[in-house]
Parts: structure tokens; sequence; C-alpha cells
């Protein structure tokens, strides 16, 4: 079959279902091709299914550790089953048809099947139905990313990648996670919850190495009280797999040491989908960390070819992909318009979670800025204590001469939504003084916001 269209939109994750909306918004024709599941890695085995289960986890714990507030509840058990359950049929499908059903609502054409380029303006779809050639004016590759594989580490069995890990029937008694990232911490944490026995091991010398040192700190603190352990410098050597267990050795800087477990989940980093979507014979080129090469436009080699998401440079993140989708449809559809990172947030979903964006005080430093820290204690913060989560903290990098708010770390509860305050802040150019003058409700977590703005202004009430 061959078929033409205005723009062809490869992948169907948060970038690529973004971009065929706002395109077909925008008045364009579009077709989008998937390979596997409409919604992408993020709707079906990562952002939204991790979420389900670290909520079950923080509802097992809450539930059966209740007692320092009168709550008895003696009976408390797991039923995994139910949960994947709740999980899959609850969470994950409505969303995933909800996004078929806006991209068939802004008729956009789906079609199923995996695409390559065969030359730059068409495209190959092997789908279920046999080939499909489509010829495109524009094509944005939104082809996402994948787990990275370590040698002596072959994925199957009891050596889990991230999807194998969210779809396990029960929940194991004692896993292995090599790579302390974002990823295998908040999985290491939704199993903890759970009831798991979980080891971390983290090459580099800090769990989240991404984060700074006193954020992680919190969470670490945390990961004890739960009975995680972690091995930092600590490089994962080989496994042995028998048929009911599996060993990992390991070495730190002193030692050597074994452990067994029942699965071993491996969650070191990912890379992008690239190497078999016909790139050269598009005339795209690519980076050698696999990435496709863009300007502030989205275009890649190619002026008519964009690239979004995990396969561009940037944070590895699904509200980024959507917003690369946004820019990027509006490019193509004649808007001047280019890509502008000043605050993406990033958050890892841990407990209790971290949220930052903007700068860091060390960064904002090594560009020159002159800026100061204000950092407020959730402990200071009403409802936190009758949360009784009175661990982490608020902070702001303020320009020291204009006020103004270059960047925001939170750790501790609700850190997820709290940081939107701050991005926005940052995005409005807004001072401190915008913010301690805006009557934030009480008792609330987002209190724990204008009272660092007041701390920074020399002003502090709760201090
Ligand atoms: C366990 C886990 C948890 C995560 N949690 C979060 C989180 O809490 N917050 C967050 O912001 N991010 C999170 N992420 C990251 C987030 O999922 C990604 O950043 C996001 O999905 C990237 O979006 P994308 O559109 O670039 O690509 P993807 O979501 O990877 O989608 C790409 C799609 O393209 C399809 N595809 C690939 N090649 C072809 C082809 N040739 N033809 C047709 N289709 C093709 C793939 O099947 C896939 O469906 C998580 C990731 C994982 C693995």
């Amino acid at each position: 079959m061959e078929e033409k269209t205005e723009t062809l939109v490869i992948g169907s994750g948060p970038g690529g279902y973004v971009a065929a909306i706002r395109a077909a918004q925008l008045g364009q024709q579009v077709t989008i091709v998937e390979s596997k599941h409409i919604g992408g890695v993020c709707l079906n085995v990562g952002c939204i299914p991790s979420k389900a289960l670290i909520h079950a986890g923080h509802t097992y714990q809450e539930s059966k550790n209740s007692q320092y507030f009168g709550i008895i509840n003696k009976e408390t058990e797991v039923d995994f089953r139910a949960v994947q359950q709740w999980k899959e049929n609850k969470v994950v499908r409505p969303l995933t048809t909800g996004i078929r059903g806006l991209l068939m609502k802004n008729k956009i054409r789906i079609i199923e099947g995996y695409a390559r380029f065969t030359s730059p303006h068409r495209a190959l779809v092997d789908g279920k139905n046999g080939q499909t050639a489509i010829d495109f004016d524009h094509a944005i590759i939104a082809t996402g990313s994948r787990p990275i594989e370590i040698p002596g580490f072959k994925y199957g069995g009891r050596i889990l990648d991230s999807t194998a890990a969210l779809s396990l029937e029960a929940v194991p008694k004692k896993l292995v996670i090599i790579g302390g990232g974002v990823i295998g911490t908040e999985l290491g944490s939704a199993y903890a919850d759970l009831g798991a026995e979980v080891t971390i091991l983290e090459g580099t010398d800090q769990l989240l190495p991404t984060y700074e040192k006193d954020l992680v700190q919190v969470v670490e603190e945390s990961f004890k009280k739960k009975g995680i352990k972690v091995f930092t410098e600590a490089l994962a050597k080989e496994v042995s797999e028998t048929a009911t267990s599996i060993d990992v050795t390991f070495s730190t800087k002193n030692a050597e040491q074994t452990l067994s477990a029942d699965y071993v989940l491996v969650t070191v980093g990912r890379k992008a989908n690239t190497a078999d979507i016909g790139l050269a014979e598009a005339g795209v080129s690519v980076e050698s960390n696999g990435l496709v090469k863009v300007n502030q436009q989205y275009q890649t080699s190619q002026a008519h070819i964009y690239a979004i998401g995990d396969v561009i440079a940037g944070p590895a993140l699904a509200h980024k992909a959507s917003y690369d989708a946004k820019v990027a449809a509006e490019v193509i559809s004649g808007k001047k318009v280019e890509k502008d990172y000043l605050a993406i947030p990033a958050i890892c979903f841990t407990d209790p979670e971290i949220a930052v964006a903007g700068q860091t005080l060390a960064e904002a430093k090594s560009q020159g800025l002159s800026v100061k820290a204000a950092t407020f204690p959730l402990q200071a913060n009403g409802r936190a204590l009758s949360l009784n989560a009175p661990e982490g903290f608020v902070r702001l990098i303020v320009e020291q001469e204009t006020d103004t708010i270059v960047g925001g770390q939170i750790v501790g509860q609700g850190a997820s939504d709290l940081i939107a305050e701050i991005t926005l802040a940052i995005e409005a150019n807004l001072t401190v003084e915008d913010i301690a003058l805006t009557i934030h409700g009480h008792p609330t977590l987002s209190e724990t916001i204008m009272d660092a703005a007041e701390l920074a202004l020399g002003l502090p009430i709760h201090l």
C-alpha cells in the first residue's frame, strides 16, 4: 500500500502523541505510527505504572504502621495480583484508551507497525496487515528509548529490566537492583514498601547521583528505616542463576561479596531507539551516543525531519518530550518559536520525594550569578506535622541583586506537586517578594515556599 501524509509522527509516547495532536490542531494532516503500545513507555511501562506501584506500597505501609496516631490494623496484607490488576485495568488501560480516543478525535491516522525511513521523504511501515509506504512532507522522530543491557547480565529469566519489574506476579522476597538512579531507586522504594528485602548497588559515590547530596541524604535516612541497603561505588561483576534464585557478585572499594536474590533488576540507563529506523537513508545525522542532533527548532540535519523526546539531548523525561512535541509541531506549522529549557522540573518519586527545577546554587554560581539560598524545613510547617511528614526542606535559589528566583529544590512529602509553583516562578521571572506576597492557603505544604521566600527577604515569620 502507498499513502501520503503532510506530517508523519513515528512513535506515540508523550513526545509522539502530543506532537500529532498539536500538529492536527494547527491544521496539519497527520499520520502516527506505533510499533508497540499507544502511549509509549511512559503510559505503558514507565511513569504511570511505576507511580501506581509506589502508591500501592505507600498505602500498605500506612495501613501497617499507623499506630503512631492510634490507628491499629492487625491484618493488613498485600494481594499483589489484585494490585497488578488495578494498575493495568484502572490506571494504564483507561489512559492509553484515552490517548487512542484523542488521536481519533483529532482525525489523526493511526498505523500500528514498525517504521523505517527509506529516503528523505518516504518511510516504510511493517505492520500486522502488511507493508505501507508513506510519503511525507514533514516527519517527527519520537521513537524514545529502551533499557541499556550490561555485559554478562542478559535480560530474561531472573534478570529484569524495568518493564519486567513492573509486571511481576508476586512481590519478590529479595531484590537486588543494579543502578541507583531515579528508575532503580523508585522501583526499589516501591518493592521495599510492598515487603521485599531490597539492596541497591550504585556505581558512583552517591545514590541518585543527579541530585544534590543534602536532598539525597533525606531519602537515604528513610531508606534505612525501610531496611533498604545501599552500596555505593559498587560494581556488579557476575550473576549465576539457579532454578529458585540468582546470585550476584559485586565489588566495593575494599571487598567483593555475593548476594542471593529472587531477581536482579538492572536499571543502569536507557539508550535512544535510533539504530534501526533508517536514519542514514533519510540523511539524518546521529551522534556517537545514538542521539539525534537537532537545532533550537528541533530540526535534524534534514530541515523537514524533526526529532523530540528521549531521542535527543536533554533530560529523558515525559514532560520534556511533550514540551518538545508542542514546539516542533508549531515550527512545522510556520510559527516562529524555538526551544527553551529554562526550568524543566525533575522529580524522583521516592518516599520522601525529591523535586528540583531551574538551577542549583552551585550551577548558578558557576554561571557567574551572585546568588543565595533560602532553606525552610518542613519540620516548621503545621500541615507537614499533621501528615506525620516532618522530614525534608524547601530551598529557593535567589539572585542577590534582583531577588529573582532562578532555581528551587524540595525534598519531602508532596515535593512532586509543590515544584510546580517554583517552576512557574522561574519561568515567569518572579521575585521572592512576588511569592511572599501571594496568599497561600493554610495549613498547606505550599506555605513552605512562601516561608522560604520570606526567609530570602530576611523577614521570616516561622523561623
Ligand atoms: C520505569 C520508568 C519510569 C519512568 N518514570 C518517569 C516519571 O515518573 N516521569 C517522567 O517524566 N519520566 C519518567 N520516565 C521516562 C519517560 O517514560 C520517558 O522520558 C518518555 O516516555 C519519553 O517519551 P518519548 O515520547 O520520547 O518516547 P517513548 O515513551 O519511549 O515512546 C516511543 C514510542 O515509539 C515507539 N517506536 C519506537 N521505534 C518505532 C518505530 N521505528 N516505529 C514505530 N514506533 C516506534 C515505541 O514502541 C514507543 O511506544 C520513566 C521511564 C521508565 C522506564
